[in-house]
């Protein structure tokens, strides 16, 4: 065989998810609430509608419309993608050269440095100090290294952490490169940037359909940016790439406003009851509990990697970083088994 990778994809393995079946799933923030019978019927009844010997609308007019119209924005500031996990890529392949640099706090969204790899960009990596963000530090290393972009969540995926506005607009104003603001988790907090995103030349804000609106399935994300870069990303992006099924049903579900703001309301609900629930057991155990601004909870603790194995053999699956936990909000029952067995846990009765 004379083909060879090249050295850059090489090593790579496939984006690893857990396929086993687990009564309780925790371990992907996704929402806990699946659609109505009421919206699928409206769903069903839509599917009528598509031309499936037709390419989808380029441009996802109908589903740029109604998000825009659900966060009270102008439609002609977001363009729609393929989860915002395909903006992510398409902003990197595009914004960046080979060989420019970029900015990616750690922890973040580990597919930031993936991207970048894959573009062959250099990572600068900004160690946060416990989960913590110190903005004047970050405008500082920003300004001694001069990147072309820098990229990082807020709400944080995974330390829950969330900056204030004022924060988040002092690095913006203090940096003339392209700044990524990646908001997948804002629908659970009150510090976005996405209604004044248009009035910066070097802002993009990232939002999805994955978190708080249920549909993770649909693979939705939007970016919100001046005119100048939503031509660019439309110019960049692949022609077709929501496809007409996903258009048609994200857009149903963001007519349905009400629907919507009880799914923020809910899951807002269990998340704040899973901290309150794990902080007085954290603390007897000497385990730190993140505030969380998401919609999950991040806790850090030595017996990280042993706690997660046990939640496995009693069915239940959460992500483990090293010393740290994410533990996603779910549905009462599911939050009351899980603190059960923490508490298990650390009382000892827990047999792995
Ligand atoms: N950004 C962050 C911070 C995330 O946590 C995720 C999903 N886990 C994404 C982006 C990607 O979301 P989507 O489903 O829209 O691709």
């Amino acid at each position: 065989m004379k083909y060879e990778l090249n050295d850059k994809i090489k090593s790579l393995s496939p984006y690893s998810v857990d396929k086993q079946t687990y009564k309780i799933r925790l371990d992907a923030n996704e929402s806990f609430i699946n659609l109505p019978n009421q919206i699928v019927e409206q769903l069903k009844a839509n599917l009528d509608e598509i031309n499936f010997n037709r390419y989808p609308d380029p441009d996802a007019d109908e589903l740029c419309l109604a998000y825009a119209q659900y966060y009270g924005l102008d439609r002609k500031y977001i363009v729609a993608g393929n989860g915002s996990d395909e903006l992510i890529s398409v902003i990197f392949s595009s914004f960046l050269k080979k060989s420019d640099s970029v900015v990616v706090l750690s922890p973040d969204f580990s597919m930031y440095k993936f991207y970048a790899h894959i573009c062959e960009c250099k990572v600068l990596d900004y160690p946060k100090c416990n989960a913590e963000i110190d903005v004047e530090e970050l405008i500082e290393f920003c300004r001694v290294n001069n990147p072309q972009m820098i990229v990082f969540s807020n709400p944080c995926n995974p330390t829950s952490l969330s900056l204030e506005t004022s924060q988040v607009k002092r690095v913006i104003e203090n940096f003339d490169g392209l700044v990524v603001l990646d908001e997948a988790y804002m629908d659970f907090d009150d510090s976005s940037l996405i209604e004044s995103a248009a009035q910066y030349d070097n802002l993009i804000v990232l939002r999805t359909c994955s978190k708080m609106m249920g549909l993770a399935a649909l693979r939705v994300g939007f970016a919100v940016a001046n005119e100048k870069i939503v031509s660019a990303l439309r110019a960049t992006k692949s022609p077709y790439n929501v496809n007409s099924v996903s258009q048609i049903m994200a857009t149903t579900v963001l007519k349905n406003k009400k629907y919507l703001d009880g799914c923020r309301k809910r899951i807002i609900e269990s998340r704040d009851f899973l901290y309150n629930a794990l902080k007085p057991i954290c603390a007897d155990n000497g385990v730190e509990v993140m505030n969380t601004k998401t919609n999950f909870v991040f806790i850090k603790s030595e017996n990280a990697a042993l706690l997660f194995e046990y939640l496995k053999t009693k069915n239940i699956l959460v992500r483990c970083f090293g010393k740290y936990l994410r533990i996603t909000a779910g549905n009462e029952n599911e939050n009351v088994e899980l603190v059960k067995e923490i508490k298990m846990f650390f009382k000892g009765d827990a047999v792995i």
